[in-house]
């Protein structure tokens, strides 16, 4: 499933194949599309192309290169079109200063009134920017977005304009440019950019990827697209698409996010294993605190599954292809120390590696003396120390149960008796000292340390 979430179906390039590209776009996988006007005439053109095809939506709007000729009539029409069910979104609005089209205090002008549209109807905002980073989001910042928020179409911009628009809640859109041999600069910005706030777009007409760049672009080319950005994420193609699908889906409420528990759910090369919602811990920054979302799978169980359903689940996934089975989900496995071991055998069996991801409370969820059975079941564990001092652990992960962080600790050290691979992950948040994370890790648990990124999950 992909969404390009920005093509302008409407344009002269279309007119005589759009039905041959959209056969291609969902051979391709691209499953919804949003098609964007920039002016009246072509937001007319938008609501009927989407009118005429399930999959399309919308997005009316004034568009900066065109806006010095927008009247109040103009106006009037937008917001009619944008009480269609189908409109999802109000833009293409913004502004340009590469080019003269329409005076730069105009363009200000009509970026400042359709913001204020979109807000007075909650609907987001598609945003266009060129070479006029700091205005752009100097008006957004002052005007303020709409509580459904907006995305910076085709993104362009530096590390400033990322940073200011992730702290505003927005999304950043990609296309074609990623894929081009200078954008180097480009893929450095959207690395540091979590999955989680980034969308595809063709913007075709225009913009073609890479190996067909100077064609006239079209949605199935997205796949080259989607292939650059797990390159740049270090994540499959599959991530990607799902992920940024669910990204479009909640931005846009274009169609409904998946539902229900993943028990057994692909992340990169790895299957990982959602045996519980339970967990010893109420980490201020868990996850769970704030979506039943991880790199796009809904983890949010009902009923913990028993054993079989976990392995019926894994065999669904074909769970001999992954790398390794992962215990992970959203909750910590060592709470069901039986359904681990019950699953580990049968992963053995297929010579499938086996790891768990764990906050390490083990012995004192399950007393001191079961880590001999994990012998032989278990190849990995890696266990979040996350914090170098007791003090900081009990502030931020609120353990359940007295003595947390020190029997974290203990359990690492016995682990390593039992278990081939044994390490520590710190959290890179803000004022935590990572050197004295290594520091215990190395030479007081004997282990190796990962650091995890704050804000990244899965
Ligand atoms: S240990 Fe993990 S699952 Fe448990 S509260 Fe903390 S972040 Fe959430």
């Amino acid at each position: 499933m992909i969404i390009d979430t920005h093509a302008h179906l409407d344009m002269e390039q279309f007119r005589d194949d759009l039905a041959s590209a959209l056969v291609r776009a969902r051979d391709a996988g691209v499953t919804h599309i949003i098609t964007i006007g920039s002016d009246v005439k072509s937001s007319r053109a938008a609501r009927d192309i989407s009118a005429a095809h399930e999959e399309i939506f919308f997005a009316p709007g004034f568009h900066p290169h065109d806006v010095k000729s927008i009247t109040e009539a103009d106006y009037a029409e937008l917001r009619e079109l944008l009480k269609d069910p189908k409109a999802v979104a109000v833009g293409e609005m913004g502004l340009d200063y590469h080019y003269d089209h329409s005076p730069m205090e105009t363009q200000r002008e009509h970026f400042k009134r359709q913001l204020g549209i979109a807000k007075e109807i909650n609907k987001p905002v598609i945003i266009h920017s060129r070479e006029a980073e700091e205005d752009t989001m100097d008006i957004i910042a002052s005007a303020g977005l709409p509580a459904a928020g907006g995305t910076l179409h085709c993104f362009s911009g530096g590390q400033d304009m990322a940073e200011r628009a992730l702290e505003l809640g927005m999304y950043l859109s990609v296309g074609g440019t990623l894929t081009f041999n200078n954008s180097g600069a480009l893929r450095d910005v959207i690395k540091t950019v979590p999955i989680e706030k980034l969308l595809l777009e063709t913007d075709c007409p225009y913009l073609a990827p890479k190996p067909l760049r100077g064609k006239r672009n079209e949605p199935s080319y997205l796949k080259y697209v989607v292939d650059t950005l797990a390159q740049v994420k270090g994540l499959s193609p599959e991530d990607v698409m799902r992920i940024t699908s669910l990204n479009a889906t909640v931005l846009f409420g274009i169609c409904e996010p998946p539902k229900g528990g993943a028990i057994a759910y692909p992340i990169r090369d790895s299957l990982y294993l959602n045996i519980t919602n339970r967990c010893t811990n109420a980490c201020v920054f868990c996850v769970r605190n704030s979506t039943d979302f991880v790199k796009g799978h809904n983890l949010r169980i009902k009923n913990e599954p028993t054993a079989r359903e976990i392995i019926s689940a894994m065999e669904r996934a074909d769970f001999a292809r992954y790398r390794e089975v992962v215990f992970c989900g959203y909750g910590e496995p060592f709470m069901r120390l039986d359904v681990i071991k019950e699953v580990a055998r049968a992963v053995k069996k297929r010579g499938v590696k086996v790891r768990i991801n764990t906050n390490g409370h083990a012995l004192l969820i399950n007393g001191d003396l079961f880590l001999p059975e994990l012998k032989g079941l278990i190849d990995a564990v890696s266990v979040s120390l996350n914090f170098p001092t007791e003090a900081e652990y009990e502030k931020y992960c609120r353990p359940l149960r007295e003595g947390a962080y020190k029997s974290l600790k203990k359990f690492v050290k016995m682990a390593r008796a039992y278990i081939p691979e044994v390490s520590v992950t710190a959290l890179a948040m803000p004022g935590v000292d990572i050197e004295e994370c290594r520091r215990i890790a190395e030479d007081e648990l004997g282990v190796g340390l990962r650091v995890r990124k704050y804000d990244e999950v899965g």
